[in-house]
């Protein structure tokens, strides 16, 4: 059985090899992601054209993502230390004006007007929130400050401050650069990280221009909850980045900001990715936690796309072991949960003709007990609309586009199918289709398949025909 929701593996030096990707293809990874918080944009076309070469053996569309490194403020070096101990009590300045030679009293940190945005009795937070500073004191751009829970700090650790509000404006002059120079790589999905606010979306559409890549904002700071729906509107999709946002708003408030992001995509028509930590256990281990059992589940059940992998797939020990262990929580946990149809969604009053029939052909399909819906779809947005309806109808997406085969990896419950030529008489398409469908497996003699398609077949925005079809019992005239 396939499953319906979709796993995101991040690449680095555990995984980015052509013979691990494919394992991990096999095992079910959909998207790869390539961080270039860790990877150099010179090293991102020669693995982007790795994935391509393994999709090519496989015969199986892959999505790439590439995730920007954002705003994100980090301490500096401690000389040649590799790393100082903090301990309670000790007092420790940020002081920005050090460059690499941090010490145990002090370090220099990458926002220079850090200084500016904290006060007296703030809670800054290093190294993924385990160790906390409490601000005694800002005098002359230097942040005097004591050590509430101490530990291990190594150069250029993240920091964040509780509450967030360290507000750097824009997009970074590195994230600018990296992405006029991936322009040209075969790359599908773009992650902003520490998005603030639409405008930050818009600077980014601006460099992009008409290129084919779909915008997914990384939600890890306390004002882009506050900004969310016009985050949201200009977005193709939410990544709930509980690392940082966990750091930003506090742990304990996780569970509720991750419901209610899952929640805002669904109900907007979005995608949604839910990351970090879900299998942190098997970075080192065979098996993961039954609490990470649980997450994931949890994530399935809440009508996620995606769940996404950090360094369990990067830098861990078992990364398609990783990948198979989600695959069967995954399809064993969609089938425990029946979920009801429309959950969430707000349907406006009037809809455009091909958001109707992809809508339309879900609700058909429950009702006639259909076995799976094929859109033949060029842009893929039928399928969209179709995977946004809360379901457990498998929809295969039937394209002869490329670029839009390999996008549709990361819709939930749709299986994509490139095709190398779609029949232009619709008589001729229909029986492709289910000839298709049965060389998969997934229908039978008798089964109701309903298929979607537009009068022109192949071509763009024109979704304006359902289709239930008996199989083995089709009228094989020309339409
Ligand atoms: C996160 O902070 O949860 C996250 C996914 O972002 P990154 O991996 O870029 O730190």
């Amino acid at each position: 059985m396939k499953k319906r929701t979709k796993i995101i593996a991040s690449l680095g030096p555990a995984s980015s090899n052509a013979m691990k990707l494919e394992k991990m293809m096999l095992e079910g990874a959909d998207v790869f992601r390539i961080n270039l918080s860790h990877t150099k944009i010179g090293d991102v076309d020669h693995i982007i054209k790795l994935v391509r070469k393994v999709e090519k053996k496989l015969g199986r569309p892959v999505a790439v993502m590439l995730d920007l490194q954002g705003q994100k403020v980090r301490i500096k070096g401690f000389a040649k230390k590799p790393h100082i101990t903090l301990k309670s009590g000790d007092k420790f300045t940020i002081d920005s004006s050090l460059k690499d030679n941090g010490n145990q009293k002090q370090v220099g940190v990458t926002f220079k007007d850090l200084y500016k945005n904290v006060k007296q009795g703030d809670e800054l937070l290093l190294s993924d929130a385990l160790i906390k500073l409490k601000v005694e004191k800002v005098v002359s751009k230097k942040i005097y400050t004591i050590v509430d829970r101490g530990g291990k700090l190594k150069p250029y650790q993240g920091l964040n401050k509780k509450g967030g509000g360290l507000s750097l404006s824009g997009i970074t002059a590195k994230d600018k650069s990296d992405l006029k120079k991936s322009l040209s790589f075969e790359y599908d999905y773009l992650a902003v990280s520490f998005v603030k606010n639409e405008k930050d979306i818009q600077e980014i559409k601006k460099i992009i221009r008409n290129k084919d890549i779909r915008i997914i904002s990384k939600i890890e700071r306390n004002e882009a909850l506050k900004n969310i729906d016009k985050i949201t509107k200009e977005s193709d999709g939410l990544l709930v980045a509980r690392g940082d946002l966990g750091v930003e708003i506090g742990i304990e408030q996780l569970p509720a900001a991750q419901k209610f992001l899952i929640r805002k995509a669904i109900s907007s028509d979005k995608l949604v990715i839910v990351a970090t930590q879900m299998m942190e256990s098997m970075i080192t281990n065979r098996v993961p936690t039954r609490a990470e059992v649980f997450d994931v589940a949890n994530a399935v059940s809440s009508g996620v796309d995606a769940i996404m992998f950090s360094a369990e797939t990067a830098i861990g020990k078992y990364p398609s072991d990783v990948i198979g262990e989600a695959s069967r929580i995954c399809i064993e946990s969609e089938g425990a949960y029946i979920r009801p149809l429309s959950v969430d969604r707000v349907v406006p009053k009037t809809l455009p003709v091909d958001q109707v029939i992809a809508l339309s052909a879900v609700y058909s399909a429950k009702l006639t007990k259909a076995v799976a819906i094929a859109a033949l779809t060029e842009t893929g947005s039928t399928a969209l609309w179709m995977s946004r309806v809360q379901s457990n109808i498998p929809i295969y997406a039937m394209t002869q586009n490329i670029k839009t085969s390999r996008r549709i990896c990361l819709y939930k419950g749709v299986q994509s199918i490139k095709l190398d030529k779609l029949e232009e008489n619709h008589a001729q398409a229909n029986m492709q289709v289910i000839d298709l469908m049965k060389e998969i497996g997934t229908v039978r003699k008798g089964d109701y398949v309903i298929i979607t398609k537009g009068d022109l077949l192949g071509t763009s925005g024109g979704t304006n025909a359902m289709k239930v079809v008996e199989v083995g019992n089709m009228l094989e005239i020309n339409e």
